[in-house]
């Protein structure tokens, strides 16, 4: 299920410029970042808004491009985040090269974190189905090495790309939900990695909520909140295994 992250939620900078498509592409580039990124991305989402911005900042400021040069980056957490979006040219598959195919790039590096995790492998898959519904994308799934004089997008991700290339995508899994070890509440304060989880989680979904691993009466707050949105039945404020569960599966409204 695709979990996209726009412009917006990760507080991306506006375009400068952009350039529509009038023709279809015929398919996606995949990408890597490059240079060095964090392995402790996998445990932190925060890390990968932040790097999804600091991506902009060098792209626009480094290198004077209108946008973030690609159509969208994915995250280890499986999350899709909107840069140029469908039917907009990407600028990072090479000059002569945009026209034809979008560009995804995943948050990896050539250092620290080079092998994709599953989440992302998932977020890719994710993302293409997403270009082909929503962008026209055809049915290329190529790297940006393929016609273009790059290591990118790196050997462990570019064998993916070459398998799906030759066998078709894998078929769209359900999002795995995050086991449920107990009833969050407050009061007394709560402290633990499921907090911190579920805070996660909240926030991904455009929640105004910190992720400190505490509930205190701010996660109460949004606990509440959700519930009643979402017509979920539980004493208020708390979350119990039906709040926690839609956390991942209710759709993002
Ligand atoms: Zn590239
Ligand atoms: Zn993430």
């Amino acid at each position: 299920m695709l979990d996209l992250i726009t412009r917006e939620q990760w507080q991306g900078r506006r375009p400068r410029e952009v350039t529509r498509l009038t023709v279809a592409p015929d398919g996606v580039k995949v990408h890597y970042l490059a240079g060095t990124v964090s392995p402790e991305l996998v445990h932190d989402h925060r890390l990968c808004v932040d790097l999804v911005q600091e991506v902009q900042g060098w792209h626009m400021d480094g290198r004077g491009w209108n946008d973030t040069g690609y159509t969208a980056l994915v995250c280890p957490h499986r999350a899709v985040f909107e840069a140029r979006g469908p039917w907009v040219l990407p600028s990072a598959n090479g000059s002569g090269l945009n026209a034809g195919h979008y560009a995804l790039a995943c948050l990896l590096g050539e250092h620290g974190l080079v092998t994709p995790p599953q989440g992302m492998l998932d977020g890719l898959a994710d993302g293409i189905r997403w270009l082909r519904a929503e962008g026209g994308a055809g049915r290329d799934i190529l790297g940006h090495r393929d016609g273009y004089a790059t290591e990118c997008p790196g050997d462990p991700l570019y064998r993916v790309v070459k398998r799906w290339q030759r066998e078709g995508l894998p078929p769209a899994g359900p999002v795995r939900v995050p086991p449920f070890a107990r009833i969050l509440k407050y009061p007394p304060l709560m402290t633990g990695d499921d907090v911190r989880t579920w805070q996660q989680q909240m926030r991904r979904r455009g929640w105004a909520i910190g992720v400190d691993g505490k509930f205190g009466p701010a996660s109460k707050a949004v606990a509440a909140a959700f519930a009643k949105e979402k017509k979920i039945v539980s004493i208020s404020g708390q979350v119990n295994k039906a709040v926690w569960d839609a956390a991942w599966l209710a759709p993002i409204t």
